[in-house]
């Protein structure tokens, strides 16, 4: 295999390595509980094959080292959104089939054909540019997903638009229908009507493709949610993400997953403030009584949210101590006043859990989520690059 110009132009991300760490910030994964995960979505499958959701580099958890684990641990496959990101894992020398979803193959589609990718499809013109590509390269016929929009309002083909998808895969012998799916726009909503009408808008496509003389081999729709509601059963296919990493998709779902990521830190200073002095850029916290309070070297550049400011915690000893103060760049300080023994090079966690002479307690991307009006995925995928991931095995 020769490299081709365009995987010379495809950016892969740097990652901070371990073995370059000299500040004590960092995400243990902990890939026991990654394949625990795994095990509790297998059960929910029942026959479905499990497509694990690797997007956004395994949700910020490390995509070569979770795709690996995911496929010793007996994963039927990964989806991915970018085909940047589909590379990655094969040049990890992940051999598990990999579905690209985002659409964008730009010119791209050598590189598609030579990674043995399967591509999400949903305009005729794709599929007349891989079939080109698969004539040049006298490939066999190469197998698409063909994505139908039942009306999430983002990516697909409209149903109206289904007919004329039919006669480009008549006129392109060399692409075929291998897959058919769907995204669900309120699988977390057990209250909504909106699932059950997206997969009858679903069930309508298939119907007209197989009248057409088209018959995917798999159909898939589910997300975590819909997975662990049970909302979109009867597929071949569920592709689960964030439930992965031990996120639950909605209060109450998939109470037995464990999560996967702990974002940890250690003491760097330790000052005592007298009652009435204030701290932090624009002085936004001001102590009411002598406190003692805790610097630490985690900032909104690592994912630690901005939002958090004055009403976030760590944990210290096993115990909460409050964020004082708005998030900085690099840093963040925290109350520690009521953290006896506490001293510097003591560990503090942003994310996940921690035992310690003070007790034992838990920070959920969940939990962060909601004091800063955002959602758990978006708190996983923001811990930056500069956090190096430390693969754990209990
Ligand atoms: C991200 C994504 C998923 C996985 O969603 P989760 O809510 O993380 O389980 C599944 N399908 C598509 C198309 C996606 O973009």
């Amino acid at each position: 295999m020769t490299a081709s110009p365009l995987s010379l132009r495809v950016c892969r991300p740097r990652r901070a390595a371990p073995a370059e760490a000299v500040r004590p910030t960092r995400a243990e994964i902990n890939l026991g509980h990654l394949r625990h995960n795994l095990r509790v979505l297998k059960r929910a499958a029942g026959p479905a094959a499990v497509y694990g959701v690797l997007k956004a580099d395994a949700y910020g958890h490390g995509g070569p080292a979770v795709a690996r684990t995911l496929e010793r641990a007996g994963i039927e496959g990964f989806a991915v959104a970018l085909i940047e990101e589909a590379i990655e894992l094969r040049e990890a020398g992940i051999r598990a089939p990999l579905l690209v979803m985002g659409g964008h193959y730009g010119r791209a589609w050598g590189e598609l054909l030579r990674h043995e990718l399967t591509p999400v499809v949903f305009d005729p013109g794709q599929l007349e540019a891989l079939a080109a590509e698969a004539r040049l390269a006298g490939a066999g016929p190469v197998g698409v997903h063909l994505k139908i929009d039942t009306s999430m309002g983002r990516l697909g083909a409209r149903p109206h638009e289904v007919a004329a998808l039919a006669r480009a895969f008549a006129r392109h012998p060399e692409v075929r229908l291998a897959g058919l799916m769907t995204h669900l726009a309120c699988a977390d909503d057990p209250t909504s009507d909106a699932t059950r009408t997206q997969l009858a808008l679903f069930a309508r496509v298939e119907a007209e493709l197989a009248a057409a003389g088209l018959r995917p081999g798999v159909r898939h729709a589910a997300n975590s949610a819909a997975l662990l509601a049970g909302n979109a059963p009867g597929f071949e296919w569920v592709r689960p993400g964030v439930a992965l990493f031990g996120v639950a998709p909605a209060t109450g779902l998939g109470p037995e997953l464990r999560p996967v990521m702990r974002v940890r830190t250690e003491i760097v200073a330790l000052r005592r403030l007298e009652a009435g002095e204030a701290l932090g850029y624009g002085w936004a916290w001001r102590a009411e009584r002598p406190s003692l309070i805790a610097t630490l070297p985690l900032g909104y550049a690592d994912g630690l949210p901005r939002g958090l400011s004055n009403q976030g915690n760590l944990l210290v000893r096993g115990k909460r101590a409050p964020v004082v103060g708005v998030v900085s760049m690099d840093m963040v300080m925290v109350d520690v006043t009521d953290h006896p023994g506490v001293g510097v090079g003591d560990e503090a966690v942003a994310l996940g859990p921690q035992r310690g002479p003070l007790g034992a307690g838990e920070i959920t991307a969940s939990e962060i989520a909601a004091q800063t009006g955002t959602i758990p995925w978006e708190v996983l995928t923001g811990v930056s690059r500069r956090v190096p991931r430390f693969f754990r095995e209990p």
